[in-house]
């Protein structure tokens, strides 16, 4: 349930919504927003929708919320939500372009990708220092190192970054540097990680498990939320079907679905839906048409050398030309790129 105040309400009713929600045993999540002030009311939803809400003083209307996500959802907030990464806004307009190598794997490479892409455009870095792989034999990434390589690109060139962490115990290392942590698609229902994530400071990308469903994703973002922290940005990077001739099927209404149930950002990554450099391009301005608040696009210097995704990474010369063509498909849509 979530309880809507009036525009006049006074602390004291809010005071009173609160306490009479605690007296049910119910949690009270209590969202100032700059005109009114918005309870989300967490418990036994029988015994919560029982009571005559909208009868309390300074109450205008108790809304439930059919959903098991509440504070993701746009009833809870109507207004697009705009995550600041470090100095960048994301959502509610502003979009946002998110690239680099795949994965770190020396100073030279990631310095040659990152001078490429901020070239080219692009407001935020991405590179990981911890690589999750379908197999163990398979380079992992260099861990610290790889975040101290970050870092030094984004002093260098005034560019936040986004990292990947894969483990609880790393949440504090990988946030400590990075701007923007990422949550990949493995542990979108790592309950574990994502409280863990919930509750350090740094905004957070939350990417779709390749087998989750919107809801079961707008739940995971909920997870985070829930442990206070609020800056989420959602991004589709394709689901697992039965069609073989892409790494993952885009599933570009989800984009659009997401955007209708929750007030968070959604962007999309168009290099690990398609998983073929040739795919890179056609989705990147699918996404843009639909209204996507932003892209995580993979670009190496020399892909045919790269340790991880080589085959879907995009030469920095794609990269600007993808970036002059996104720029037209925003002008018609009204999105400045
Ligand atoms: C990535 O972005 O490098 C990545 C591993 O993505 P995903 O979790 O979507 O596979
Ligand atoms: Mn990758």
């Amino acid at each position: 349930m979530i309880i809507v105040m009036a525009l006049e309400a006074t602390p004291e009713q809010i005071q009173a919504v609160v306490e009479r929600l605690r007296s049910i045993g119910a949690e009270a999540h209590v969202s100032e927003g700059q005109k009114r002030t918005v309870i989300g009311a967490v418990g036994d939803r029988g015994l919560i929708q029982q009571l005559p809400w909208e009868a309390m003083d300074g109450v205008e209307r108790a809304v439930p919320v059919l959903k098991e996500f509440k504070f993701v959802s746009r009833e809870f907030q109507a207004a697009d939500s705009v995550i600041d990464v470090g100095g960048v806004p994301v959502g509610g307009g502003h979009f946002a372009m998110m690239a680099g190598p795949c994965a770190v794997e020396t100073r030279d490479q990631l310095m040659a990708s990152a001078e490429a892409v901020k070239k080219a455009g692009a407001v935020i870095l991405r590179g990981d220092a911890f690589k999750p792989r379908t197999s163990p034999y398979s380079f992992q990434g260099l861990g610290e190192e790889g975040l101290r390589y970050m870092g030094e690109a984004r002093e260098l060139l005034g560019m936040p970054f986004i990292a990947e962490v894969l483990d609880p115990r790393d949440v504090e290392l990988v946030s400590e540097y990075a701007d923007l942590i990422r949550v990949g698609t493995r542990n979108m229902a790592n309950f574990t990680l994502l409280r863990e994530i919930g509750r350090q400071e740094k905004p957070v990308l939350l990417k779709r498990g390749f087998t989750a469903t919107v809801d079961e994703w707008l739940n995971a973002a909920e997870y985070i939320y829930k442990e206070g922290n609020h800056d989420i940005i959602m991004c589709e990077r394709g689901i697992r079907t039965y069609e073989p001739s892409t790494r993952n099927t885009l599933d570009i209404s989800a984009v659009a679905v997401v955007k209708r149930l929750s007030h968070l950002p959604v962007i999309v990554d168009p290099s690990h839906s398609g998983g073929h450099r040739f795919l890179v391009a056609p989705l990147a301005k699918a996404a843009v048409a639909i209204g996507a608040d932003g892209l995580l696009i993979d670009v190496h210097p020399a892909p045919e050398t790269a340790r991880v995704d080589g085959e879907q990474a995009l030469l920095p010369d794609d990269f600007a030309e993808l970036m002059d063509e996104l720029r037209k498909i925003g002008n018609a849509v009204g999105v400045t790129i």
